[in-house]
């Protein structure tokens, strides 16, 4: 549980906060003061994402800790790109993650002692700074440049049973590798030419953490970078520009996945020793590791990813079959329903798988009750009401959400011709199959609710000259209208969907599903490729209540029976929707 007495509002906000490894260290530190600075919050968290690629449900879980973090402590939370790699990143990258992180429901404002702080950052914007403190540690001896080739350099560094070679470079004179790091910098040496490297200890090259063995801290690229154009041709790696950009930001806690875990000690020397140059005051960040997020048949590789793009096995990032948070969003997930998400996997230092069947839960649980209701017919098979007069109508109503009366009523008719859903009719019924049966000898056929309008008897069927069934008929009971005396006479078992084919909307509906069979479509190196579940998209043409014609991109829906579906965002038109299966109502997955 949060002692947070401070921050009322942010506990009520979220009841029963399930307490965690981090929680406790947070709590640790604010109950020791370990943070206390002047102007500044307690909790000073970051999510640092590369530039080169959409983010993804596992990004969502780092951003959805590290901001509800900053949110239940009374701290912020800073968005920064990690942009030291110029010839993978774009601009459009960095727009979706801003759109992205937007939409989860987070910000990097924060309101201080001197009004609204924007912590919008780039590593890009401490560039001249990592420059100064590179020299600083050439002068005191903590880096060299090195000058070997980079095969010569990787078989120089051993490997986990082998401890790493000097450099014949190693104890190059300060002043020359000052000299000739500055050299980099001007522009005089091709890429690879030179790199810089820390010189951590003496002994660092027989470290076993190979992170220590003189790790590169600048290497030379000749690129035009996003934003600093041609200002550089040197860039800062990420284990050196990470920690800086912490320290420069004051961030407190630094919370990354496991597999940083053997960069941590990197990440105290670094800091540790500019401290003593005067770089930064004390205390500076301290590091912390999570689990990464594994969701079953999900992938959350950047490079699988844009594999599954750039081959158009999906129609592009947004694809509602991807788990990129671009493509949930599209698909119909709330931002909700992924926070929710998060909470309830919670943070860990285990690796561990979590089910699918667990994300879609979230977004049932999100949208049970907000969801407005509406009726689709997604096979549709005609329904004749031969005691019906074929030019009358009967209007009908009933609830939007039938637990809120409050959000009005929804209105359609009943008519001669109706459509139903094809396996709402049985020819030849199976045991406890409730539904249309036809009549056979004496016996009459099934009795069924047309829900919201009358009850039904099954009288006969037409078929076409293959065999198929291509309409159901029916006689209704005037009398048995829903919600009017009496009606509740009849007792039937069946009750089922329907939409008047006279004024029914018809639309494409999308029904997705999960875009792997294989409950870990890439573990163990495995080739994803041959696990892509071919019924992961099926289009169908629906039949849906009228007043669906109103509905806009990204409305969601129940569709009662079938599952939650979302007007497209993208291909909807006034008039003319789309829709895009999210879920369907209960957790009964199969690979078909
Ligand atoms: P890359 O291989 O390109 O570095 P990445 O997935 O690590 O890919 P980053 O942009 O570096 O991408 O990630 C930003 C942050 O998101 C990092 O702090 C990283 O630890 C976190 N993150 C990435 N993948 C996951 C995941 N599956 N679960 C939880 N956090 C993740
Ligand atoms: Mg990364």
């Amino acid at each position: 549980m949060s002692n947070d007495k401070k921050n009322p509002a942010s506990a009520a906000a979220l009841p029963a906060l399930p307490s965690n490894f981090l929680r406790a260290i947070i709590e640790n530190d604010l109950a020791a003061g370990t943070h206390t600075r002047d102007g500044m919050p307690n909790v000073i968290t970051r999510f640092p994402p590369e530039p080169n690629g959409y983010l993804h449900v596992g990004h969502a879980k780092s951003i959805c800790l590290n901001f509800g973090l900053a949110r239940d402590y009374n701290g912020r939370c800073h968005l920064r790109f990690d942009d030291t790699n110029p010839e993978k990143e774009e601009q459009e990258y960095v727009d979706t993650i801003i759109d992205s992180v937007k939409w989860l429901g987070f910000d990097w404002n924060w309101q201080g002692p001197n009004g609204n702080e924007v912590h919008l950052h780039h590593a890009s914007d401490y560039f001249d700074q990592l420059y100064t403190m590179a020299e600083y540690l050439i002068n005191e001896g903590y880096a060299y440049v090195d000058s070997q080739s980079a095969e010569e350099m990787a078989a120089n560094r051993g490997n986990f049973n082998t401890p790493g070679v000097n450099s014949p470079f190693r104890n190059r004179p300060r002043e020359e590798s000052l000299q000739m790091f500055r050299d980099m910098k001007a522009g005089k040496y091709k890429d690879g030419e030179h790199i810089l490297r820390a010189k951590i200890s003496e002994d660092a090259m027989s470290s076993p953490n190979m992170n220590m063995r003189d790790p590169a801290i600048y290497r030379i690229r000749h690129e035009h970078h996003v934003r600093t154009g041609d200002d550089w041709c040197i860039y800062p790696m990420y284990d050196y520009t990470h920690p800086i950009s912490d320290a420069l930001e004051n961030i407190t806690h630094s919370i990354c996945t496991l597999e940083f875990q053997d960069h941590r000690p990197f990440y105290d020397w670094l800091l540790e020793t500019l401290s003593k140059g005067g770089f930064f005051t004390l205390p500076v960040p301290k590091q912390y590791e999570f689990s990464r997020l594994n969701l079953t048949y999900v992938i959350t590789s950047k490079r699988k990813l844009r594999q599954l793009v750039e081959d158009g096995v999906v129609t592009g990032w947004d694809d509602p079959r991807m788990p990129t948070i671009v493509g949930l969003r599209r698909r119909g997930y709330t931002p909700e329903s992924i926070q929710l998400f998060a909470e309830r996997i919670g943070v860990t230092k285990s690796d561990g798988w979590i089910d699918m069947s667990t994300l879609e839960g979230c977004v049932r649980e999100d949208l049970d009750p907000k969801a407005p209701r509406a009726t689709a017919v997604l096979r549709p098979l005609k329904l004749i009401v031969e005691n019906f007069p074929a030019d009358a109508s009967e209007p009908c109503s009933c609830p939007v959400h039938p637990h809120h009366p409050e959000m009005g009523v929804r209105n359609f008719t009943f008519t001669r011709e109706l459509w139903i859903e094809a396996d709402d009719f049985m020819e030849t019924p199976t045991k406890g199959y409730f539904r249309y049966t036809p009549p056979v000898g004496d016996q009459p056929g099934s009795r069924v609710r047309l829900r919201h309008g009358f009850v039904t008897e099954c009288t006969g069927y037409d078929k076409d000259d293959n065999g198929n069934v291509i309409a159901v008929r029916v006689k209704y009971f005037e009398d048995s209208k829903s919600g009017t005396p009496g009606s509740d006479n009849y007792k039937v078992k069946g009750n089922i969907h329907w939409v008047s084919a006279a004024d029914c909307l018809e639309a494409e509906v999308r029904l997705y599903d999960r875009l792997f069979t294989d409950p870990q479509p890439d573990a163990g190196g495995k080739d994803f490729m041959a696990a892509l579940n071919p019924n992961a998209l099926e289009t169908v043409t629906a039949y849906l209540e009228p007043g669906m014609k109103d509905a806009a991109g990204d409305q969601r829906f129940q569709f009662e029976r079938h599952g939650y579906f979302v007007a497209d965002r993208v291909d909807s038109q006034p008039g003319k929707p789309v829709f895009n299966r999210i879920v369907t109502l209960k957790d009964s997955w199969t690979a078909k």
